[in-house]
C-alpha cells in the first residue's frame, strides 16, 4: 500500500539532476544569494528557509495575486494553527502511517504534532456546524505552512526543504458537482500558471490498479465515479494526458500537472486529489435535499505546490529576471552625480507614492557603475537623473537588457509599468 501523504512530491528527477549539475548562474541558490532573496542558516537548521526582504516581496506579491484569484473563483480563505493534538493525527491516520515524517513533541503530558498537512484543520472548519447541500461546494483555501522531516541528504536549496508553505485548498462537494468542479479547477489552474509564464505542461491521471482492489480505500463505485470525473474533465478541455494505471495513492485518484520550464525541464506542481480516506475517518457529511445525511466528496488541491519549490522553479525559469509585476525592485533611480541627488530623491518619492517599487542609489559611485549594479540586480527599469533631466523635469529611462528607451516623465514611466503589469 502506498502510504505517501497526498502532497508529498515524488523525488524529482530534476532535483537529482540539479545535484549533479554544476552551480550555474541560473541556479536558484546562486540567484537567491546574489539578488538577496533568501538564505538558509545552519543555526536555524537545514531545510528551513529565511526569506529576505526582496524574496519576501516576491512571495507576498505571489500570495496577493493568488488570494485575489481565489476569492474571484469562489474560494473562502481560512487560517489554521501550526500545531495540533496528537488525537487529530490519530483520527486522520497520519500518526500511524506518516509518523516518521512528523515533528512530534509533548507538553504537560499531552502529545502534539507540528502540522505536516493542512487537511485535518480544514475538515474541522467544515465540521464546525451541520452543512446543507445548498452551501456546497465549499472551497477552503490557505497558504498553510507545514513541516515534514526529510533526510538531510535529500535536502536541496528551496526545491526540497523541511518547512514549506503549500497553496492548499480543500473542496467539499456532492458527487453530482464533482465533474464541474474539476473542469473549472483545470481552467483556473491554467490561468494562474500562465500569469507566471508557464504555458506548457504535461498531465498525468493516476488511477487504481483494478487487479488489486484490496490496496485501496473507498468503494468500487466511488473510484469509478471519481476517475470518470477526472478523465471527462480532461477530455472536455481537450487536454492530452497519460493515464498512469496503478499509480493512484490508496485513498483516491488524482491529476498531476507538470509544468515545463524555459530549459525544457518538467516540474510537478499542481495536484488535484480525491480523498475517500479522510472523508470517512472524519465522517464528513452534509444534509441533502431529502433531509438525510450524505457522504461528502473531498478533494485536495494545490496549484503551485510548495511555494518554496515553486519560487525556485520560477526563479530559474526567468533566470532571476522576474516579470515587472513580481520584480522586488521595479525601478532604480540613479543620480548622475551628487549634484542631482535632490532631484533623484524627488523622482524616487513620486514613484513610491504612485505604488512603484523604487530604490534610490545615492552612493558616490560613477553612473556607469550604478547602471552596471542595477543591471546585475536585474532591476527592470532605471531612471537616470542628470543635468538635462533635472532641467526638463524628466528622467532618462533604461530598460534591463534593452538599454536606453528615451526621456520620459515620471508619470509616463509609471504608466509603462502599470501597462506591463497587466496579464
Ligand atoms: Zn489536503
Amino acid at each position: 500500500m502506498k502510504r505517501r501523504g497526498h502532497s508529498v512530491n515524488p523525488v524529482d528527477k530534476n532535483v537529482l539532476e540539479n545535484k549533479e549539475r554544476e552551480l550555474s548562474d541560473a541556479d536558484h541558490r546562486i540567484l537567491g544569494q546574489h539578488l538577496g532573496l533568501f538564505s538558509i542558516s545552519e543555526d536555524v537548521g537545514a531545510g528551513l528557509v529565511l526569506w529576505h526582504p526582496k524574496g519576501t516581496t516576491v512571495r507576498n506579491l505571489i500570495r496577493d495575486f493568488w488570494e485575489e484569484e481565489h476569492l474571484k473563483n469562489g474560494y473562502q480563505l481560512v487560517c489554521t494553527p501550526h500545531i495540533a493534538r496528537e488525537e487529530l493525527w490519530r483520527i486522520s491516520g497520519h500518526l500511524d502511517y506518516y509518523r516518521e515524517n512528523m515533528y512530534v513533541f509533548s507538553k504537560d503530558g499531552e502529545g502534539y504534532v507540528v502540522k505536516p498537512m493542512n487537511c485535518p484543520f480544514h475538515v474541522q472548519i467544515f465540521k464546525a456546524r451541520p452543512r446543507s447541500y445548498k452551501e456546497l461546494p465549499i472551497r477552503y483555501a490557505e497558504w498553510g505552512t507545514v513541516y515534514r522531516y526529510e533526510r538531510s541528504g535529500t535536502l536541496h536549496g528551496l526545491l526540497r526543504v523541511r518547512g514549506f508553505t503549500q497553496d492548499d485548498a480543500h473542496i467539499f462537494c456532492t458527487a453530482e458537482q464533482v465533474e464541474n468542479e474539476i473542469l473549472s479547477l483545470l481552467d483556473f489552474t491554467e490561468r494562474v500558471l500562465e500569469k507566471f509564464g508557464f504555458t506548457e505542461y504535461r498531465v498525468n491521471l493516476s488511477t487504481r490498479d483494478p487487479q488489486q482492489p484490496e490496496k485501496y480505500m473507498g468503494s468500487e463505485q466511488e473510484w469509478h465515479h471519481a476517475q470518470n470525473a477526472l478523465a471527462n474533465a480532461l477530455k472536455k478541455k481537450k487536454t492530452t494526458y497519460n493515464e498512469m494505471l496503478g499509480e493512484a495513492v490508496f485513498y483516491g485518484p488524482k491529476i498531476d500537472l507538470n509544468i515545463v520550464d524555459a530549459a525544457g525541464r518538467e516540474w510537478q506542481c499542481t495536484t488535484i486529489q480525491f480523498d475517500f480516506n479522510l472523508s470517512k475517518r472524519f465522517n464528513i457529511t452534509y444534509v441533502g435535499a431529502d433531509g438525510k445525511e450524505h457522504e461528502i466528496v473531498m478533494i485536495h488541491r494545490a496549484l503551485l505546490g510548495a511555494i518554496e519549490r515553486f519560487f525556485a522553479i520560477l526563479t530559474e525559469h526567468c533566470r532571476g529576471n522576474f516579470p515587472v509585476w513580481l520584480a522586488p525592485t521595479q525601478v532604480a533611480v540613479l543620480p548622475v552625480s551628487t549634484v542631482f541627488v535632490r532631484y533623484a530623491e524627488e523622482v524616487h518619492r513620486e514613484l513610491l507614492a504612485q505604488g512603484v517599487r523604487s530604490e534610490l542609489d545615492n552612493s558616490t559611485s560613477t553612473i556607469s557603475y550604478k547602471i552596471r549594479q542595477a543591471e546585475t540586480q536585474k532591476i527592470p527599469y532605471m531612471a537616470i537623473c542628470g543635468k538635462n533631466e533635472t532641467e526638463l523635469k524628466k528622467i532618462a529611462v533604461r530598460k534591463h537588457g534593452l538599454g536606453n528607451i528615451g526621456l520620459l516623465t515620471v508619470q509616463e514611466l509609471v504608466h509603462n509599468i502599470k501597462q506591463e503589469d497587466k496579464p
